[in-house]
């Protein structure tokens, strides 16, 4: 088993001649990815230098990849009126969901106080990002947190990178909930592709029959959490709240051909909820299935098409 950004990375792919370089190749790109570009943790990551840099009048200069990046986050923050952010580092870390999450014993773990999220939740906000000349302005000291869509991100790298090698012919690669597909199988037959079940996460609901160049990316309340005295604290926050996103979904799972895109909408519409979710998926031609805690599956109309349930 293979782990990178945190999470882990499944791998099968299709060649015309064995090449046993290439996963480990794939693996490097993702440690690339995240200590270089993406990280809020590891000093070398551009990202980190930006946190670190605050607020300035002259603008912080982009890469081009950062640049292009924070571009479609931006769009997805507007178009979801805001419900996925982030700027909300501060508030994500406060809660501190991720290191805990990964704990055995989870007795020393103490939710912030009301104040403590409230104070951090001021100073957050999209709306202080400005993108002008390849620079990056802040109207207030805001702390980026790449989390929600950094597994999309490899995804498109990774697609990338399976292009250049010709005797690549099909793949499917898992960066945790996050899927793509590449090529065909050598049997022609679709790549099927599990939608897990969240209430239940060692079993599927159901799985989407899907040709090449694909993204799935799925969010939910089961990935990573910490559960005291009976009431779950996830990871996906709500900006309006600055708490764990509480619109009655279980996971959502997005359908679209970009990773960067499906992977942020995964998360905006975890705390949109399937009203609002389903139409912001629509301004984007993606497609998604949302699981509600009662269990109801309710998909977009282009999903139908890929979406089929286990037999139970
Ligand atoms: P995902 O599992 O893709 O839904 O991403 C969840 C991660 O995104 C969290 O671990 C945080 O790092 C970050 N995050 C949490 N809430 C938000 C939000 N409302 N907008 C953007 N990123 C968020
Ligand atoms: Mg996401």
């Amino acid at each position: 088993m293979n782990t990178a950004m945190g999470t882990i990375v499944n791998q099968t792919i299709y060649m015309q001649t064995e090449d046993s370089e290439i996963p480990e190749e794939i693996l490097g790109q993702i440690v690339e990815l995240e200590q270089e570009l993406l990280s809020w943790r590891l000093d070398t990551s551009e990202l980190y230098q930006i946190n670190e840099s605050g607020k300035t009048e002259e603008g912080i200069p982009l890469s081009e990849e950062l640049e292009g990046i924070l571009e479609e986050c931006l769009k997805v923050s507007n178009a979801s009126e805001g419900a996925f952010d982030i700027t909300l580092g501060d508030v994500v870390q406060l809660w501190d969901i991720d290191r805990w999450a990964g704990e055995t014993d989870t007795s020393g773990y103490r939710p912030p106080d009301e104040k403590e999220v409230q104070e951090k939740l001021a100073a957050t906000g999209y709306e202080s990002l400005q993108l002008e000349n390849g620079s990056l302005f802040f109207a207030k000291e805001v702390r980026l947190d790449l989390g929600a869509v950094g597994k999309g991100i490899a995804l498109d790298y990774i697609r990338e990178y399976l292009r250049q090698q010709e005797h690549v012919t099909g793949a499917v690669i898992s960066v945790g909930g996050s899927i793509l597909t590449y090529g065909s199988k050598p049997d022609s037959t679709s790549w099927k592709v599990g939608v897990v079940n969240p209430h239940d996460n060692a079993t599927n609901i159901g799985y989407l029959s899907l040709s090449g160049e694909w993204c799935v990316s799925t969010s939910g309340n089961y990935e990573r959490f910490v559960e005291i005295d009976g009431t779950r604290y996830h990871h996906i926050i709500d900006p309006d709240t600055g708490y764990p996103a509480d619109s009655g979904v279980s996971s959502v799972t997005i359908l679209t051909k970009d990773g960067l895109l499906s992977d942020a909408l995964s998360t905006a519409c975890f705390i949109l909820g399937w009203e609002k979710g389903s139409v912001l998926v629509e301004a984007f031609s993606a497609e998604a299935l949302f699981v509600d805690m009662e269990g109801n599956i309710s998909m977009t109309e282009g999903m139908q098409q890929y979406f089929k349930l286990s037999d139970r």
